[in-house]
């Protein structure tokens, strides 16, 4: 079967033709100001899952993902800060690949700058006047001609009257635009600002020029993605400047993720609703914020709450075990007996159907909330096949857990997820979850302690208070041939 991407320029689903050997994709990077929100974190990992599943499925892939490292937000909060606006950008670039570093976000095999395209943005600038594609100002701006550009808001879904209509109504329209829909490739410098020099005095690069001049060296892309955010005005402008100087497509295809919202709010510094990737990682392990954020269709908003991160961490946990579970169980030397053949045969049918439909839940658009749909059904298949002793003991179950762990090698290929042994997993989640409840470790030990004496001196009575009291502290105890054990509960 073949992959299906939904493309946004068609708005339907496509199967995937690359155009040659190797693979192109595109995706925009953040602007280097701030820590990363947890909408970048979904940009991030889907595109990371795409470009993962890609390779698995044998392309060549060449992934592109830039940083915007001049912009007013950069040189707003050097002036604010006292800093120079480059180690700003400095900060926040290491900043995010400390973040995605921690959510398992492969990096990019190229990472280009804004600011070392400098030759090439003023180049495609001189290209679109000399075609009368854009014209420069008194000012030293320079503007794209949008009426020049016959498929402009074609991206977007937009007519060019509507949007004419909506410019015209704002105030404060600049006087040097031919149309209000013109939008900086280059912005003249204010005094005081970082600047470069150019034909039309000292200035900067507009923020979508910068993207296509990134994109040139690969130009027609296969793939270029982004949030849905930046369908317009970003992508449509990228596109239309692009096209307009070189006579070619920019991009095969278009994916754009949706929205992240908190507590069904769309997320903003001014709501106080603002979460960064740091913020959730102190109270959460790297990877269940990872299953979360594919626990939905990537085109679907997905609504953030500290409830959904509880229910994805619990149903991480159920996965791990089994993992634990079938690694124990394939561990030890058990005596093996065959089952009728008609009983084995429909078992083999089902367990084939696990890996079919996982597959075809990639397949169609990177469906990895269908995708982790099947993961649980073959999950929950497996523990009921090692509750019975009788299936537990036979040969055809053994090649399953086999297989099982096949498996579970190829979702952490593609999802990036169970990346963990499963000892690990748990030993990093009860730490992660102690911290979190704030639990007082020192008087679980001592509790513990108490019980330990009381159960070595038969009082039955007070090790069973003690683990009431221990209860209410939402710890539960087990008495293991090793000695008590614990967890939260
Ligand atoms: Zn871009």
């Amino acid at each position: 079967m073949s992959l299906f991407l939904y493309n946004t320029a068609t708005r339907q689903k496509e199967a995937f033709v690359p155009q040659g050997d190797l693979v192109k994709i595109y995706v925009c990077g953040i602007t280097a100001y701030d820590f990363c929100h947890i909408g970048h974190a979904r940009s991030a990992v889907i595109f990371d899952v795409l470009v993962r599943y890609l390779r698995e499925r044998g392309y060549q892939v060449h992934f592109i993902r830039n940083f915007t490292d001049i912009d007013d937000k950069i040189i707003n909060r050097a002036a604010k800060e006292g800093r120079d606006w480059r180690e700003v950008g400095e900060t926040y670039m290491a900043a995010f690949h400390e973040d995605m570093d921690r959510l398992g976000v492969l990096r990019a095999d190229e990472e280009p700058k804004a600011t070392a395209y400098i030759g090439p943005i003023l180049e495609m600038c001189q290209k679109l006047i000399e075609a009368g594609k854009a014209y420069a100002t008194p000012s030293g701006d320079v503007y794209f001609r949008v009426h020049s550009y016959p498929h402009y808001g074609e991206l977007s879904q937009q007519s060019l009257d509507d949007m004419s209509a909506g410019a015209s109504a704002r105030v404060g329209v600049n006087a040097e635009k031919e149309d209000p829909l013109d939008f900086a490739l280059w912005k003249s410098a204010k005094p005081g600002e970082p600047s470069f020099p150019s034909p039309w005095g000292e200035g900067r690069p507009g923020w979508h020029i910068e993207c296509s001049a990134m994109t040139t060296p690969w130009i027609p892309l296969d793939i270029h993605g982004g949030g849905q955010d930046l369908i317009f005005p970003h992508h449509e402008n990228e596109k239309a400047q692009t096209e307009a100087c070189l006579n070619t497509t920019l991009a095969k295809l278009w994916m754009h993720n949706g929205f992240v919202q908190i507590n069904a709010e769309k997320m903003s510094k001014s709501l106080g609703n603002y979460k960064t990737i740091r913020d959730i990682l102190e109270s959460y392990l790297p990877e269940t914020l990872r299953f979360f954020l594919l626990g939905k269709h990537y085109r679907s908003p997905i609504d953030f709450t500290f409830d959904e991160m509880d229910e994805a961490e619990r149903a991480e946990r159920r996965i791990y075990q089994t993992i634990h579970d079938v690694e124990q169980v394939l561990a030890t030397n058990a005596k093996l007996a065959n089952l009728p053949k008609d009983e084995e045969e429909a078992m083999r049918a089902e367990w084939q159907s696990f890996g079919e439909r996982y597959m075809s839940a990639m397949d169609d658009d990177i469906n990895t909330a269908q995708a982790l749909g099947v993961i649980f059904s073959q999950v929950r298949h497996v523990n009921r096949l090692l509750e019975e002793k009788r299936l537990r003991k036979s040969r055809v179950v053994r090649e399953f857990l086999e297989d099982f762990l096949r498996a579970l090698h190829l979702w952490r290929t593609h999802l990036g997820l169970f990346t963990l042994d499963a000892k690990t997993f748990f030993s990093d989640l009860k730490a992660m979850r102690i911290r979190r409840t704030g639990l007082d470790l020192a008087r679980v030990e001592d509790l513990l302690a108490q019980r330990k004496r009381a159960r070595e001196a038969k009082d039955f009575a007070t090790s069973d208070q003690l683990r009431g009291e221990l209860e209410g502290l939402g710890v539960i105890v087990q008495d293991t041939p090793e000695g008590q054990k614990w967890d939260l509960a």
